[in-house]
């Protein structure tokens, strides 16, 4: 076994602590990755206070995990040792049905395998994330980075990247679109990132308005405080395209009245609560409600050789891993920015 130093939450009430595990040995076609940076989703905060439900305590959190190949099994062909790589939400599925086929192993038939809280597909052994020294995934879950990005600042492309990437590439955001960003967060910025790219005109839709200078110097064009009724109702039909990142309880009603003819809300965010929304507002400009995860692995490689011919890289802080308790909590007050990343030398 590999032994590996992480940081864990113990239960849904308690702050988080150091936690020592074993990795498992290196199977044919592992990868063994020494884990540099691993950035902080609010995915994370959600299922360590087990908001979704089916909490595994104890959990090492972290999906955004980036670091170096120190050992490779015999049947790897992708990666040697010393490759610079990321490993994001999922490290497994069943590879045969037919959305793995197509390369969306996220919505594989029989469940994808989270990085972190999920049962490994022998239904015994429990997931453990990248808040920790090391990890060992399966190639085919293994991505290449480039090294010319700074390596700290593409940890959230794993998660936040790819699943702001995804649906907008899914939406065809392309020039000359409306695209509205909702929540400036680690996923919206992104978000916000990747439309600007695309050639969008992009507005920011967020309920804190001193984030408006940043969200021009991010890439947005516009920005809409959602809090203000009347900008709101300004703006009913105005967007093709909106992308919901918003993180806490929320109604879609408002949002699905802002879209055009045949406009696209594209939900990201998970809340607890089930949203609201008035079915008149969909029916009356045949406006849809799209939901989307993450991406495939090989729209994952795509969007990271997108962001290094571009450029694109995370607003990151980067936080040594004693003071994830305290991001937490900067994280619920909306204050990120736009991104935590844990520095695992610090462990
Ligand atoms: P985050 O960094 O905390 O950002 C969320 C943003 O939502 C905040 O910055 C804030 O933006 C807005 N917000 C927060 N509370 C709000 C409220 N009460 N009303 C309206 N807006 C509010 O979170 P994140 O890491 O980007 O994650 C966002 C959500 O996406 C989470 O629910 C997460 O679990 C989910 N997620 C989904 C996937 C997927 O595959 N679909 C992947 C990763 C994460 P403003 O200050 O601008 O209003
Ligand atoms: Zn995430």
């Amino acid at each position: 076994m590999i032994p590996a130093k992480s940081y864990a939450a113990y239960s849904q009430s308690t702050p988080l602590a150091p936690y020592a595990f074993d990795r498992r040995n290196l199977r044919p076609d592992d990868v063994h990755i020494k884990i540099h940076y691993c950035g902080v989703c609010h995915s994370d905060l959600h299922q360590v206070r087990d908001e979704w439900g089916g909490a595994k305590y104890p959990m090492v959190p972290g999906h955004e995990i980036v670091g170096e190949v120190v050992a490779v099994g015999p049947a790897v062909t992708k990666f040697a040792v010393g490759n610079r790589v990321g490993v994001g939400v999922m490290v497994d599925s069943c590879c045969s049905c037919p959305s793995c086929d197509r390369q969306m192993e996220q919505y594989c038939d029989e469940g994808m395998t989270g990085t972190y809280n999920s049962y490994e597909r022998d239904g015994v052994g429990i997931t453990q994330g990248g808040y920790s020294s090391d990890i060992v995934v399966k190639e085919r879950f293994v991505v290449s980075i480039a090294q010319h990005l700074d390596i700290a600042s593409v940890a959230p492309l794993l998660c936040a990247g790819i699943t702001t990437y995804s649906p907008l590439r899914y939406a065809g955001v392309s020039a000359g679109m409306r695209v509205g960003v909702i929540g400036l967060g680690g996923l919206g910025h992104m978000g916000v990132k990747f439309a600007a790219s695309f050639g969008a005109e992009v507005t920011v839709i967020s309920t804190s308005p001193e984030k408006e200078a940043d969200a021009q110097r991010l890439g947005a064009h516009r920005f809409l405080l959602s809090t203000s009724k009347e900008e709101v109702k300004k703006h009913a039909g105005y967007f093709d395209v909106l992308l919901d990142t918003i993180s806490a309880n929320h109604d879609y009603t408002d949002f699905v009245r802002m879209l055009s003819l045949e406009g696209k809300l594209l939900v990201v965010g998970l809340p607890i609560e089930a949203p609201r929304i008035a079915p008149g507002a969909l029916i009356s400009k045949r406006r849809s409600i799209i939901g989307s995860m993450i991406g495939g692995m090989k729209e994952t490689q795509e969007m990271l050789d997108y962001c290094a011919e571009k450029n694109i890289v995370s607003d990151v802080e980067v936080i040594p891993v004693q003071y994830i308790n305290d991001a937490y909590e900067r994280m619920l007050r909306s204050d990120v920015k736009y991104r935590f990343v844990i520095d695992l030398s610090t462990l």
